[in-house]
C-alpha cells in the first residue's frame, strides 16, 4: 500500500470503527466488530483482540476473524508468553516476518494458526495500563511499513476507547440487572421497600439510546426546553404566609424585568430592532401597576405566590382572547409568555429557550421549528429530543448549523435536571446521564479526536469540489437563517442552493415589511462573494407555522394549504416578498424559486405575480434585478410527470427529495412509525431522479438537489453517477463530501448508477452501493 492509501485507510476505517457501536450491542458483539473490520481493511487473513483478564497477568483471545472461532474464550497465555505475551509484556509493536522461527513464539494448537507467515501485534492500552493486544497475521510473508504500523496503532487507540466503553457500558448494564433483581427480591418480601429502592435512571449512571440526527461528540451541562413549565401544575397550597410570598413575587418580577431586556437586547442584536420590540411591550406588562395591584390582593386573600399568578395570568388571557381586535387578542400569547417565565422565576427553574446562559447540550420532549429558530445557537452544543423525527424542520436547522442532534430518546426529558452532566454520543446514539469519571475521561479523549478529524477537514474547505478524474461538482449551503451564512462561508459552500425564507418569518411577532426583507436577503447574498444565492419563497405549511399566522386546522397539513398555494392565496404578501428578493437582486446575484409547484397554472401564476412585483417597483422607482433565474422545486409526483413542461416555463429545477419522496412513497417524513417506508433508494424514486436529471439535461435547465440525502456519500455517489452535478445540502456536511469526492471516480459512480437502476429492491440496492463506498475507500 502506498503512504497515502495508507493513511485514507486509517481515516476511513476509524470512522467506520466510531460508527461500529451503532451495531454492537454489548463487548463481544463490538469487539466481533472491530476483528472483522480491520482484517478486510489491512488486507490480513487474520485480526485477534486478547484482552487482559481480572488478574492483570492472563490474556485471554476474546475476538478473531480468520483464526478458528473454536478458540475464542479457550486460548489464553500470561503477559510476556508467545509474541502477543511479548508485545503486552515490552509495551511495543512486535512486528514480525516467519514467527514460527522466533524464540518467543509459541504455538497454540487450537487457533490453527501454523499457517501465517508474518505477525504485527500491537499493544491496546486504557491510559497506561496495557489492556491487552490487537494482533494480525498474513499467510503470505509481509513485511509491515512504518506507515501501515502507524495506522494499525491509531486503529488499536480508537479500538481500546471502544473496548474501555463497551466494558463500563457492561459493567452499567450490570449494575442496572443487579439493581433490578434486588428490586424484585425484595418484592417478595415487602413490597414498600421496592418503592424506596432507586429505579436504575437513580443509579448515578445512566445511558439513554436514539435515532442520530447528525452525528458529532459533546459534552457538557444540560438545558432542558421544557414545555411542561405550566400552570396547570400550580395547586392552591392555602394559607400562605402574604409577605413572604409578597417579597417572593417582587424576587421574581425584578428577575424577570432584566431577563425582559436582556432578551430585549440580544433578538435586536441577533435579528432586528422590529423584531426585539415585542420584549419591550412584555417590559410594559411587567412594569404595569394594574397587574402587580392584582396579583398582591390574590396574596393578601391567602394564595401562594404561584397560585396567585395562576389566577391573575388565566384572567388576562381570557380577557384578551375575547377581543374583537386581532392585534389585542394576540397579546393573551404574550401574557402567556410573561406568565410562564414570571412562574419559572417563581419556583426556581426558568427555562425559557432564549436564556440559555453557557454552552451546553439541549434536552427537550420536542423543539418547534420557531423556538429553534430564537435560540441561541452559539450556546447549543448539542441536541437531544424524545420525539424520533429525523425530517423536522428544527433537525435540519440543527444539521445546517451543524450541532450533534440525537432524536427519539425515550424518558430523556425525565432523566435529567438543569445543570446536570451529560455526554451526548451522536456517533453511536447514546446519551450519557451522570457519567462515571472513567467514561468522562474516555470521552474527553474521543472528543479531542473529533476535533482534530474536524480540523483535518477543514483541509477540503478551500479545495475545488472535485471527483478523482477531475470533474467538477458544485457543492452549495443550504440555509435558513443569518446565522447560517458564516457556517456556510466556514465549510466552503459555493454559494447557496436553498435559502429557506420561512426560518427568519418564524422569528418574528408579525410580517415583515418589504424593506426588512429586502435587507435581509440583501445581507444574505451579498455574504457569498459573487456565488448566487437561492432564496425560495415562504413554505409555511406542513411542520412549519408561523407565531402570527394561524393556519387552519387541518387533517393532513402535509397535503393541505402549504407553501406556495398559501402565497398565492396571499397575493399582496406573496408580491412583497417577490419585491424584495427582486431588489436584493440588484445587491448581489440571487435566484428565485417557487416551493411545492404542482401544475403549469401555479407556476403562471407565479410569474404574473413576478411581473405585478415588477411593474410596483417601477412605478415606485425601486431599483431591482430584472433578469432574475426562476425555478421551481420538484418535490410533489406531479411535477416529476410534468417536468418537460416546467422547464419550458423556468431556468432551474432544485430537487427537493425530503418532501418527494414523502409524497411519492406516502410515508410522512415526520412519522417515526413509518420511517421503514421513507426511503430514499427506493427503486421508484432512483428512477424519479433519473428521469428528472435527464429532462434537466435534454432541456438545457440547471438542476440542483437539495434534499438531505445528498449528504450521505451513499447517496451522493449514486446521483454523481445519474449525472446530477450540483447539490446543495447543510454545510457542515460539505468538507465530508468534497473528501469523499476525491476517492470517488466518475466512471465508478455512473457504473454504480447503471447497475442499482436495474435493481427491484431498496435492500439489494443499499448493499451494492455500501460495496461499491467500500471498494472506493479500500482503493
Ligand atoms: C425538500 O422538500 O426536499 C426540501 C429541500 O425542502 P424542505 O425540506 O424545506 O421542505
Ligand atoms: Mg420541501
Amino acid at each position: 500500500m502506498t503512504a497515502r492509501q495508507t493513511e485514507r485507510l486509517g481515516i476511513s476505517t476509524l470512522e467506520d470503527i466510531s460508527t461500529l457501536i451503532l451495531q454492537s450491542h454489548d463487548l463481544d458483539e463490538t469487539l466481533d466488530n472491530i476483528v472483522a473490520l480491520v482484517a478486510k481493511r489491512m488486507r490480513t487473513e487474520v485480526c485477534s483482540i486478547y484482552l487482559l483478564e481480572d488478574d492483570r497477568e492472563t490474556l485471554r483471545l476474546r475476538a478473531t476473524k480468520g483464526l478458528s472461532r473454536k478458540a475464542v474464550g479457550q486460548v489464553t497465555m500470561r503477559i510476556g508468553e508467545g509474541l502477543t505475551g511479548l508485545a503486552a509484556e515490552e509495551r511495543r509493536v512486535v512486528a514480525i516476518q516467519e514467527p514460527q522461527s522466533h524464540p518467543r513464539y509459541r504455538y497454540f494448537r487450537e487457533t490453527g494458526e501454523e499457517r501465517f507467515h508474518s505477525f504485527l501485534g500491537i499493544p491496546l492500552f486504557d491510559r497506561k495500563t496495557p489492556l491487552g493486544v490487537l494482533a494480525i497475521q498474513t499467510k503470505d510473508p509481509r513485511q509491515f511499513s512504518p506507515e501501515e504500523i502507524s495506522t494499525l496503532s491509531t486503529i488499536a487507540f480508537q479500538a481500546s476507547s471502544i473496548v474501555i466503553n463497551a466494558r463500563l457500558l457492561d459493567s452499567i448494564r450490570q449494575k442496572e440487572e443487579e439493581s433490578k433483581r434486588f428490586a424484585r427480591e425484595l418484592a417478595k418480601t415487602r413490597q414498600s421497600l421496592i418503592e424506596r429502592q432507586p429505579a436504575p435512571a437513580d443509579t448515578g449512571d445512566t445511558v439513554l439510546r436514539g435515532t442520530v440526527a447528525y452525528p458529532g461528540l459533546v459534552s457538557g451541562k444540560v438545558h432542558i426546553l421544557d414545555e411542561g413549565l405550566g400552570f396547570a401544575d400550580i395547586l392552591d397550597e392555602g394559607e400562605a404566609r402574604s409577605t413572604e410570598e409578597i417579597q417572593r413575587l417582587e424576587d421574581a418580577l425584578e428577575k424577570t424585568r432584566i431577563q425582559t431586556l436582556f432578551l430585549e437586547k440580544r433578538v435586536a442584536e441577533r435579528l432586528s430592532q422590529d423584531d426585539a420590540a415585542i420584549f419591550h411591550t412584555h417590559l410594559m406588562i411587567l412594569e404595569d401597576r394594574s397587574f402587580q395591584e392584582k396579583l398582591q390582593q390574590k396574596i393578601t386573600e391567602g394564595h401562594s405566590a404561584p397560585y396567585a399568578l395562576k389566577k391573575v395570568v388565566g384572567e388576562y388571557i381570557e380577557a384578551f382572547s375575547r377581543m374583537e381586535d386581532p392585534y389585542l387578542r394576540e397579546r393573551a400569547a404574550d401574557m402567556e409568555d410573561i406568565g410562564r417565565r414570571l412562574l419559572g422565576n417563581l419556583v426556581g427553574q426558568n427555562n425559557h429557550p432564549l436564556q440559555l446562559k453557557h454552552p451546553g447540550i439541549l434536552v427537550a420532549r420536542e423543539i418547534l421549528p420557531s423556538e429553534m429558530a430564537t435560540l441561541d445557537h452559539e450556546k447549543i452544543r448539542g441536541i437531544v429530543t424524545e420525539a424520533g423525527e429525523k425530517n423536522s424542520h428544527a433537525v435540519i436547522m440543527a444539521k445546517s448549523l451543524g450541532i450533534p442532534a440525537l432524536v427519539g430518546v425515550k424518558g430523556a426529558v425525565r432523566a435529567v435536571t438543569p445543570e446536570d452532566r451529560v455526554i451526548l454520543d451522536a456517533n453511536s446514539g447514546c446519551l450519557y446521564v451522570h457519567p462515571p469519571p472513567h467514561i468522562v475521561e474516555e470521552y474527553r479523549r474521543l472528543e479531542e479526536d473529533c476535533s482534530r478529524e474536524l480540523h483535518r477537514l477543514e483541509e477540503f474547505r478551500d479545495l475545488p469540489a472535485e471527483t478523482r478524474d477531475g470533474v467538477r461538482i458544485c457543492l452549495r449551503a443550504n440555509i435558513g437563517l443569518v446565522s447560517d451564512v458564516a457556517v456556510a462561508l466556514r465549510n466552503g459552500a459555493e454559494g447557496v442552493g436553498l435559502y429557506r425564507t420561512e426560518f427568519p418569518y418564524m422569528t418574528r411577532s408579525d410580517f415583515p415589511d418589504r424593506e426588512e426583507q429586502y435587507q435581509l436577503y440583501a445581507k444574505v447574498a451579498a455574504g457569498f462573494n459573487g456565488h448566487p444565492v437561492t432564496i425560495r419563497t415562504l413554505d409555511i405549511g406542513g411542520d412549519k407555522a408561523l407565531p402570527y399566522f394561524t393556519p387552519p386546522r387541518e387533517d393532513n397539513p402535509f397535503m393541505g394549504w402549504r407553501s406556495v398555494r398559501v402565497s398565492l392565496d396571499n397575493r399582496d404578501i406573496f408580491r412583497t416578498q417577490i419585491e424584495a428578493i427582486l431588489m436584493a437582486g440588484k445587491e448581489a446575484p440571487v435566484k428565485l424559486l417557487f416551493p411545492m409547484i404542482s401544475s403549469l397554472e401555479e407556476i403562471r401564476a407565479c410569474k404574473q405575480v413576478i411581473e405585478e412585483a415588477r411593474q410596483n417597483l417601477r412605478k415606485e422607482g425601486c431599483e431591482f434585478a430584472e433578469a432574475v433565474p426562476l425555478g421551481v422545486m420538484i418535490e410533489v409526483p406531479a411535477a416529476v410527470q410534468l417536468a418537460p413542461l416546467l422547464a419550458r416555463e423556468v431556468d432551474f429545477f432544485a430537487l427537493g427529495t425530503n418532501d418527494l419522496i414523502q409524497y411519492m412513497l406516502a410515508a410522512d417524513r415526520n412519522n417515526p412509525l413509518v420511517n421503514k417506508y421513507y426511503g430514499p433508494l427506493h427503486p421508484a424514486i432512483l428512477q424519479v431522479l433519473r428521469n428528472v436529471a435527464g429532462v434537466a439535461r435534454r432541456e438545457g435547465k440547471g438542476l440542483c438537489l437539495c434534499g438531505e440525502m445528498a449528504s450521505d456519500p451513499l447517496h451522493f455517489l449514486l446521483l454523481t453517477g445519474m449525472g446530477i452535478r450540483e447539490f446543495s445540502m447543510p454545510a457542515p456536511f460539505i468538507p465530508r463530501i468534497k473528501a469523499f469526492m476525491r476517492d470517488l471516480s466518475l466512471k465508478t459512480a455512473r457504473k454504480a448508477a447503471r447497475e442499482v437502476l436495474t435493481m427491484s429492491d431498496s435492500a439489494a440496492i443499499r448493499t451494492h452501493l455500501m460495496k461499491v463506498l467500500e471498494s472506493i475507500e479500500n482503493r
